[in-house]
């Protein structure tokens, strides 16, 4: 090891906030450990954010129907969507029929047990 080098030492750039949405740079203290918030206020956001689930709710929707062959009445169908991520669960229904699908599904996640 050569004694002077820099090339251990914390960058001092290219270290942000670590809570979601914040850009602010850390700045390394003298003394401790990098923080890895810029503030109190940002620690509290990352954690309530880590610590509230993401909801997961059903949805119908319109199919495409000319490209499968199937009639227009039974373009629909319903989804399951937990933030970006969505599994379709029924396909060429009628609109009725996916509705009600729907609502049983959102009434079975909002059941607490
Ligand atoms: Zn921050």
């Amino acid at each position: 090891m050569t004694k002077g080098s820099v090339r251990n030492e914390t960058p001092p750039e290219g270290k942000a906030c670590a809570a979601p949405g914040c850009t602010t740079p850390i700045v390394p203290l003298p003394t401790g450990r990098l923080a890895r918030f810029c503030s109190d206020a940002c620690r509290g956001r990352a954690h309530r954010h880590r610590h509230t689930p993401v909801p997961t709710t059903a949805e119908a929707d319109m199919g495409s129907a000319s490209s499968r062959g199937r009639h227009p009445d039974r373009a629909w169908l319903v989804r399951l969507r937990r933030g970006h991520r969505t599994v379709i669960v029924a396909m060429g229904l009628r609109q009725p029929a996916a509705d009600r699908l729907v609502e049983q599904i959102n009434d079975l996640l909002a059941d607490p047990a």
